[in-house]
């Protein structure tokens, strides 16, 4: 167990997220530890790890001082640079600005509830789908996000958290990026769920797709090992109007979503959460939502209708009042569960769209979730996202 500061500057580190704890045991018993002291350590690195402790391999504590510098020579974090925050908790979100070792920027927003805190993390850098009035959309894409960087995100948060006394308990995949592209999702919902990390229950955890229909399948077989919730993004109900908004539908269009979608509803026996984001004049007509009571036959699901958030690169403008009752009239009418969140409250919580929506446990109607005020306001590094990530941060924020 020699270190040699040379070899250290000259090697690149293994991030140590990325190691399950049977392999973080395993290069404990490599280093010359007994299976029992590698066990008891690795699950003592692992719970500084995962419930927020540290942020960096140098400050993780009661490590023998031998092992600790080989972790330092040979491991590192994946901590991302905090670059910028906008919002306040006490009146609901903070949205963080965080730089990756390449200098990709992502975004993450924790919301607070009376009794929840509510991590969305991203899990590509921009997006291939090219949704029209979507900012990380209008951007392209860049790279996926490893799986310790997904969870790196939710860490950032609970690190901060727990100075507080407080944990995330919710996390939602609905930040940059499209979750079912990426196979490392998978991975790091599994890091999420492991109740030796960060222990977060399956039915906690929300992914948002635009309907990439493999993927859809492959989450509905995977449902006993991590039974978590899916929300599909529709926003239009006709393939006409679906492949001019989401692009994707060209690859899976409506009928192959429904069928995905059915044979997820047998698979898991639950109901999904359909996203439709409310443009005016675009998607917010009596017809549309009609065509949704069709297209929703046979789907047990929760709705949730998000007015649209204005980007640079989209003319469109988010519905009006008035034609936002005329959409639920007809969802009221066929008995359809949804939630209405409303352009009202704090900035960064309007800016995150559904999340809110998907948080909130009404059936029906604009119930909005109560917020709890934390003792502590976050440090607001920098106000100003511009010219900074792949997504405006503005695009998310209500006007
Ligand atoms: N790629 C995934 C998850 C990330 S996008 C997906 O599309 O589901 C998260 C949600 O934000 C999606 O429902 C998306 O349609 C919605 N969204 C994107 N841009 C928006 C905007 N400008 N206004 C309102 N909702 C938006
Ligand atoms: Fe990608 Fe989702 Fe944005 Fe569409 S809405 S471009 S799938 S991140």
């Amino acid at each position: 167990m020699i270190v040699n500061s040379e070899d250290h500057e000259n090697r690149s580190l293994s991030d140590l997220l990325s190691l399950d704890l049977d392999a973080l045991e395993e290069q404990l018993r490599d280093w010359g530890m007994s299976a029992a002291e590698a066990r008891r350590l690795g699950r003592g690195i692992w719970r500084q790890l995962y419930h927020g402790a540290v942020a960096s391999v140098e400050s993780l504590t009661e490590v023998p001082s031998a092992v600790r510098n080989r972790l330092i020579q040979e491991y590192e974090l994946p901590t991302p640079i905090h670059v910028a925050r906008q919002g306040d908790l006490r009146l609901g979100a903070v949205k963080d600005l965080l730089r990756l070792p390449d200098g990709s920027q992502i975004e993450v927003v924790l919301l607070a509830y009376r009794d929840r805190h509510a991590v969305c993390v991203s899990t590509q850098v921009g997006c291939a789908c090219g949704c029209v009035f979507c900012a990380t959309g209008q951007d392209g894409f860049v790279r996926n996000l490893s799986a310790s960087e997904i969870v790196a995100q939710v860490l950032h948060m609970q690190r901060w958290l727990v100075s507080q006394g407080r944990r995330v308990s919710n996390v939602v995949f609905m930040g940059m990026g499209e979750p079912l592209l990426n196979a490392d999702t998978f991975k790091a919902v599994q890091r999420l769920v492991d109740p030796k990390a960060l222990g977060i229950p399956p039915r906690r955890i929300t992914l948002s797709t635009v309907g990439i229909v493999p993927g859809i399948v492959r989450l509905a077989d995977m449902c006993h090992a991590l039974p978590i919730n899916l929300a599909l993004s529709l926003h239009a109900a006709t393939d006409e109007l679906r492949d001019q908004l989401v692009p994707m539908n060209r690859t899976y269009p409506l009928a192959a979503l429904h069928d995905a979608l059915a044979y997820y509803v047998d698979r898991t026996q639950r109901h999904v959460f359909i996203e439709w984001t409310l443009i005016s004049g675009v998607n917010d007509s009596s017809q549309q939502a009609e065509a949704l009571i069709d297209w929703l036959r046979g789907l047990p699901a929760h709705v949730n209708l998000i007015p649209l958030n204005s980007t640079p690169s989209y003319r469109g403008e988010p519905t009006t009042g008035q034609q936002l009752a005329v959409f639920t009239a007809v969802l009221d009418r066929h008995g359809i569960a949804h939630t209405v969140r409303q352009r009202k409250g704090t900035q960064i919580a309007a800016g995150c769209g559904q999340l809110r929506a998907l948080q909130t446990e009404s059936t029906s109607g604009g119930t909005r979730p109560a917020l709890k005020p934390l003792a502590q306001a976050p440090r607001v590094i920098n106000r100003s996202f511009k010219g900074e990530g792949k997504s405006d941060l503005g695009a998310l924020i209500s006007r």
